[in-house]
This record gives C-alpha cells, sequence and structure tokens, in this order.
C-alpha cells in the first residue's frame, strides 16, 4: 500500500451491473467526488459492463474489454448484477456468473464482510438490547478460493464427495491480511476453525499461530466453529476480526450479517496480491424495487469507504464517510428498506445529498 501514501490521483473501475446497480453506483460516485474536492484527490472513473448489462451489451456476462479495465484500475467498484429478464439463459452464461468469473480473473482471495449495527439503528437487529449494548462492529475475513467449494469432486447414485484442502501458501496469505486488518481495527483476531476433527483445521491453526507471533500487537484466539456460531448470537461483542476459511466464513459471514438486521446498509470487498481489489455492497440486484429511486444507497457508499481504507490507504477520508452516514441516521434519515413511523423517509439520490453534505 506505501505507493500510494503519496498518490493523489486514482483510477476506480465502475461496474454498475443490473437492476439497482446502477442507482447505487451513483450515489457512491457523488461521496466519491465530495471526498475529492473535500482533501485534495482525484478519482477517474472508468466504465466497463457486468452481468445482464454486459450480457446485453456482448453476449457474455464478462468481456475481456472488462476483465482488462479491472485489472488496470487501483480499485473496481461494482453495484450488483442479476434479474428476471437473464433467469432463462443458461447457467453458465447467467449474470451471475460474470461474478465469479470476475472475482477468478482478478485472483481475490481475501473477502472482507463487516457486520456493523449503527447505535441508531438497533431495533433493526432480531438480539436483544441488552445483547447488543451500544452497537455492533464485527469484520469477517473469509478465504475465498479454496476449501470445500474448489476440491476435487465426485458423485454417483451411490456415492459423492467434495474434497476439502488447503495449501500452506493458500493459508499463509489469507492470516496475513487478516493479522494487518486486526492490526488497522481494535486488535483482536478470532481464528475459527474445526481442529478436533479436521487435519486442514490443524495445519491452519498451526499458521495461524505462526503467523501470530509476527504481530504481537493484536490478540489472537481460537474457537470451533459450532461454538463460534453459537457465541455470534449470545455474545456477539466479543467479536473484532474473525478469520475463517471458505465454507465456514460463508456461514458465519452470513450469520454476523444478519445481526444487524438491514441488508441495504452490508459492504463487502474482495481483495488478493494483484493491482485491483473489488469492492461491492452485500445485497443483490434488487430487481423488485429497481429505476423507482427507492434503494438504500448505504451499503455501496461504505464499499467505497472501504476501498479508501484497503486499498488507497486514505484512513481519514474514510472514516469521514463512516461518520457522515452515522450523523445522517442519526437525524432520522432513512431510505424505505430502514423507515418506521416517525423517520424522515428520503429516496436513494436525497440518501446520497445528504451524506455527502455531512463530509
Ligand atoms: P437481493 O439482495 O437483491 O434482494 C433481497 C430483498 O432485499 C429484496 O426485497 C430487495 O428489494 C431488498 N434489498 C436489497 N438491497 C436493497 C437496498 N440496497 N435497498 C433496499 N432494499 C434492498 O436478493 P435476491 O432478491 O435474492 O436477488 C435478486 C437478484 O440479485 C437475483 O438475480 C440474484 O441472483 C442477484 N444477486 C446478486 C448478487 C450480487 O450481484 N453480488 C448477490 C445476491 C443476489
Amino acid at each position: 500500500m506505501k505507493e500510494y501514501e503519496k498518490k493523489k490521483s486514482f483510477n476506480i473501475g465502475i461496474l454498475k451491473g443490473d437492476g439497482i446497480g446502477p442507482e447505487i453506483i451513483d450515489e457512491a460516485i457523488k461521496i466519491l467526488k465530495k471526498i475529492g474536492k473535500r482533501f485534495g484527490h482525484t478519482f477517474i472513473f472508468e466504465r466497463g459492463y457486468l452481468g445482464g448489462e454486459s450480457i446485453d451489451k456482448y453476449g457474455v456476462p464478462l468481456s475481456e474489454d472488462t476483465i482488462e479495465l479491472c485489472k488496470n484500475s487501483d480499485a473496481v467498484l461494482l453495484g450488483a448484477v442479476g434479474g428476471p429478464k437473464w433467469d432463462n439463459i443458461t447457467p453458465k452464461n447467467r449474470p451471475e456468473m460474470g461474478l465469479l468469473q470476475i472475482r477468478k480473473a482478478m485472483g481475490l482471495y481475501c473477502n472482507l464482510r463487516p457486520a456493523v449495527l449503527f447505535e441508531t439503528l438497533k431495533d433493526s437487529s432480531p438480539l436483544k438490547p441488552e445483547i447488543i449494548g451500544n452497537g455492533l462492529d464485527i469484520m469477517v475475513v473469509r478465504e475465498l478460493t479454496g476449501g470445500l467449494y474448489f476440491g476435487e469432486k465426485y458423485r454417483d447414485n451411490e456415492k459423492a464427495y467434495d474434497v476439502l484442502s488447503y495449501s500452506r501458501k493458500e493459508i499463509e496469505r489469507i492470516t496475513k491480511k487478516a493479522f494487518e486488518i486486526a492490526k488497522k481495527r481494535r486488535g483482536n483476531l478470532i481464528s475459527v476453525d474445526k481442529r478436533n476433527v479436521l487435519d486442514t483445521s490443524k495445519l491452519w491453526r498451526d499458521i495461524v499461530n505462526e503467523i501470530g507471533q509476527r504481530y504481537t500487537e493484536v490478540k489472537v484466539e481460537h474457537m470451533y466453529v459450532d461454538n463460534a456460531a453459537m457465541q455470534l448470537i449470545i455474545n456477539p461483542k466479543q467479536f473484532d476480526v474473525i478469520l475463517t476459511e471458505n465454507t465456514f466464513g460463508d456461514i458465519l459471514s452470513d450469520e454476523a450479517s444478519m445481526l444487524t438486521g438491514s441488508i441495504g446498509m452490508l459492504p463487502s470487498a474482495s481483495l488478493g496480491d494483484g493491482k485491483a481489489s473489488l469492492y461491492e455492497p452485500s445485497h443483490g440486484s434488487a430487481p423488485d424495487i429497481a429505476g423507482k429511486g427507492i434503494a438504500n444507497p448505504i451499503a455501496t457508499i461504505l464499499s467505497a469507504a472501504m476501498m479508501l481504507r484497503y486499498s488507497f490507504n486514505l484512513s481519514k477520508e474514510a472514516d469521514s464517510i463512516e461518520n457522515a452516514v452515522k450523523k445522517v441516521l442519526e437525524k432520522g434519515y432513512r431510505t424505505c428498506d430502514l423507515y418506521k413511523e416517525g423517520d424522515l423517509k428520503v429516496t436513494t439520490s436525497e440518501m446520497g445529498n445528504l451524506i455527502s453534505k455531512e463530509i
């Protein structure tokens, strides 16, 4: 990240995608432009095409042109893909396939899914107020390209298997990322495994302990995945960074995000060792509300904040976006997904304008 320390100009690949994708991305661009003006950076946006919009334009969910654009950008911001228009296409050409292809092409092996519950939105959580306290801030670091989903597979009518395998290299690189992230947060890392029954977990835990010795400022603990699933419900505040493998991470990141109760608020990032990382909201393209101007743009705006923090090393600027979101929510402004009687209901672009004004 060092090369960015003095850099003022950043190329951002923009993949708006389908459904509400274009509406929410436009608001994130609005916010990035405001950050540029306020802090003296130049963000250059270059548009690529992914998912249904790419099928309509090029006949495939991801074109070589878009792969090139993404690989050559400093970071990529993505809306969401998919919708009923493309539901009857063969599975290998569907919009969602573009998503898997772009992650693979960019070598993204580290998925970050923060689960943040702002104090003002405490009522949206399914958990009791005494468990939530003054809010939640958990970061799930999930290995994205190894393990069960990518191992050798076999199936006949009598038997089937999926091989769970991890190499030292795969574990080391995700573990280093998790420690770096924990260092920038509250300095607590809980590595989740199933060491009592899985050999991959034994190797995983040994490597986490080895690498942990280089990060003395980070406190490391280990937890079995079944216990982690319970602890997230009974004592979520003990978690700062959760590091885990692909399958466990898939399940735990969804569980953690639901503690916040609001799908329109959750950003995500996928990082690799290449030049560019990918930032996107955790939700889908919400075709049911597309084009109505009512989608919540906050997940995408917070994804842009993650881009500033993790790709460009611009923490002050990222903080400024996160604080602006907090202030707007404290003032009672809500898009439809979060609205309750007594709140101030706003549209997608009004929410973007309000956040921009607070920066
Ligand atoms: P979804 O996340 O799009 O929508 C689920 C529900 O949440 C809907 O009622 C929707 O209106 C609401 N919602 C989602 N985001 C919102 C926002 N920002 N503001 C307000 N409300 C919001 O999930 P789905 O309905 O299962 O899938 C719809 C399409 O999205 C499908 O084609 C699916 O394949 C695709 N999808 C894409 C991604 C992605 O691009 N990363 C992820 C999941 C689903």
